[in-house]
């Protein structure tokens, strides 16, 4: 029987800062049949897409693309802070739920024309799968869609992110 992921989902009030309630996924990451079931949930995505590689935000949108990556036999390119990536790059910045930063993808980790599955842990303002979206398009890829385990609907990150699909596991 399908588990209710969000029995598996820890609630934070004032984290990282006051007024933020943090969603941690680390109970879904630490129970192998939520992982598990999250991660099969986004392969048939994937599938239904027919992605042929998957880009995800430092450090959770790796979490979640990885083992999807790794089930479809398909690449997976990390989008890295500042100074993590040591060969040439492309940039795109962005503003947070609570701060400032910049993401950055290898210039050849995406072939033009390449249908990519962008994923992360959770979709908040939408600033962090908006600009990654940004990154694999300026390499030339095709975003055919976006994965969160999480989305918080009253933050509108969907409507950072128009025209782009959208699957999310489980909505606050
Ligand atoms: P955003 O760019 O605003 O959509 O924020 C998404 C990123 O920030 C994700 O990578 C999340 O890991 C993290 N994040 C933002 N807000 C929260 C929250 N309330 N709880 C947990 N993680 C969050």
């Amino acid at each position: 029987m399908a588990l209710d992921l969000n029995d598996y989902i820890a609630t934070y009030n004032d984290f990282p800062e006051k007024g933020i309630v943090f969603r941690d996924i680390s109970p879904l990451l630490e129970d192998g049949d939520a992982y598990k079931q999250a991660t099969d949930e986004i392969v048939q995505y994937a599938r239904d897409k027919k992605v042929d590689m998957i880009v995800g935000p430092e450090a959770r949108g790796f979490i979640v693309g990885c083992p999807v990556a790794y089930d479809l036999g398909i690449g997976f390119a990390p989008a890295r802070k500042k100074g993590k990536l040591p060969g040439k790059t492309v940039k795109a910045s962005y503003g947070l739920e609570y701060g400032k930063s910049s993401l950055y993808l290898h210039e050849g980790a995406i072939k033009p024309g390449q249908r990519v599955l962008v994923t992360d842990d959770l979709l908040a303002t939408g600033g962090t799968i908006g600009a990654t979206i940004e990154l694999v398009e300026d390499l030339g890829g095709i975003v055919v869609g976006t994965a969160f385990l999480i989305e918080l609907e009253e933050l509108h990150g969907r409507d950072n992110i128009k025209g782009y699909d959208i699957l999310s596991l489980l909505k606050y």
